[in-house]
């Protein structure tokens, strides 16, 4: 007899963003003439910045040709890519990751939510509350999570990001070995100083732990004095990993194309204490389960770093900045508190005693917007929303007039 996993029984029946599309439909249906306006999943609207888009067309044409036709890529991604990166990301910020410490992948999604079969069992697991749930969800499903009570589960530690912490979560009180961060924050749009990250990172070194550092947004990070990457803190090489997208970045979301570092200094375990070397171990998943990305995708992303495609990504993300500073001064005219928006693409807007879906039905049935409801991300997401910067500005704007009228 086939049995399945009985640990995929514990995930929530259904994802976050399925649910909102349900209720978005039967709105649409019931009112045909609204025009919805998305400011809910994390998706990003704008297109591809046209260095990017030359480069792919450059690609595809290579592959149309036989001299210069390209099957499988080298598994960590091609040379020309990994090089641009660990220069303009890493070096030329000072910061000492080589190139081949860069694995390109397709997503950082799957990065994230792969990168835990690396570890025993038992680990004891430390996730944010509220936070992009692939983390939690990965862990449920490689049975770490232990039983649910009703709220949350026995064997995850949970690092809470509330009002009362200014939405940036405190060192566990325990030792745990394993510890999901994300900053800039999905869904809360916080970031955290080098300062509050140095503890994070001095914890990791004491407890032998290690640190998944999600920094999926560090391009919109436009206040110089925080850290965009965790290897500005010394002795984070040796305790962390960071991932990074294109996604964001570059509009890369269908195009799919991302990079995780996992420095040849960052030390991991066996079960007689001694230590054996993560790169391998993330090299040998790699080459086992994922046969690289497209090398026009490639291409494309190694645009990025040309002059005329920095220039253009700079701009795609000044849009969507400017488009989080219009949501920003739209909740302070009505009245609401919120955190994110200035160096994040998300504004977490807190409900004024309403819960989290009250507050979407609102918006949804009085002003035909969509947000993402707070609770999606976690039990401390209860009560708040996430309003998404990514759209046009003429949709950001009429969707703040109609939020006016509808909530004054
Ligand atoms: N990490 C975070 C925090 C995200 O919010 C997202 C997407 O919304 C991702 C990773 C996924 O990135 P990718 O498109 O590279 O899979």
């Amino acid at each position: 007899m086939i049995r399945i996993n009985e640990h995929y029984n514990q995930l929530k029946p259904s994802y976050l963003f399925s649910d909102i599309a349900k209720k978005v439909e039967a709105h649409q249906k019931a009112h045909p003439e609204v025009d919805i306006i998305r400011l809910g999943i994390g998706d990003v609207t704008q297109p591809l910045p046209p260095a990017c888009v030359k480069a792919f067309h450059q690609g595809v044409e290579a592959l149309a040709d036989a001299a210069s036709f390209r099957g499988y890529g080298p598994e960590k991604g091609y040379p020309f890519l990994r090089d641009k990166i660990a220069v303009n990301e890493y070096q030329s910020r000072g910061m000492d990751i080589d190139a081949d410490e860069i694995f390109i992948s397709d997503g950082s999604k799957c990065d994230t939510g792969n990168f835990q079969e690396l570890f025993a069992p038992d680990i004891r697991v430390a996730i944010p509350d509220p936070v992009y749930p692939v983390y939690l969800d990965t862990n449920i499903m490689a049975g770490r999570a232990g039983d649910f009570d009703a709220r949350r589960f026995s064997n995850i530690v949970y690092l809470d990001a509330t009002r009362e912490n200014d939405f940036i979560p405190q060192l566990p009180p325990g030792q745990v070995d394993l510890i999901y961060m994300c900053f800039p924050n999905n869904p809360t749009g916080t970031t955290i100083t080098k300062s509050a990250l140095r503890l994070w990172v001095e914890y990791a070194v004491e407890n032998r732990a290690l640190i998944l550092f999600d920094a999926a947004y560090e391009a919109f990070i436009r206040d110089e004095s925080l850290p965009r990457s965790i290897y500005e803190i010394d002795g984070a090489k040796e305790v962390a990993v960071e991932f990074r997208s294109f996604s964001k970045t570059a509009g890369f979301t269908g195009t799919r194309c991302a990079y995780t570092v996992v420095p040849k200094a960052c030390k991991v375990y066996d079960k007689n204490g001694e230590t054996t070397g993560l790169h391998g171990l993330w090299n040998r998943r790699q080459a086992t389960k994922f046969n690289g990305v497209s090398y026009p995708v490639q291409r494309a992303a190694e645009a990025v770093y040309s002059p005329e495609g920095k220039v253009q990504v700079t701009a795609l993300i000044d849009g969507y900045l400017e488009n989080a500073a219009i949501i920003r001064s739209a909740m302070d005219l009505l009245g609401f508190d919120h955190v994110g928006g200035e160096n994040s693409p998300y504004i977490w807007v807190d409900g004024q005693g309403r819960d989290s879906w009250s507050f979407f039905d609102l918006l949804l049935e009085q002003a035909g917007i969509v947000c993402t409801p707070g609770e999606g991300f976690g039990s401390c997401g209860q009560g708040y929303i996430r309003i998404s910067a990514f759209n046009s500005r003429e949709n950001v704007e009429k969707a703040m007039e109609r939020m006016a009228r509808a909530l004054k």
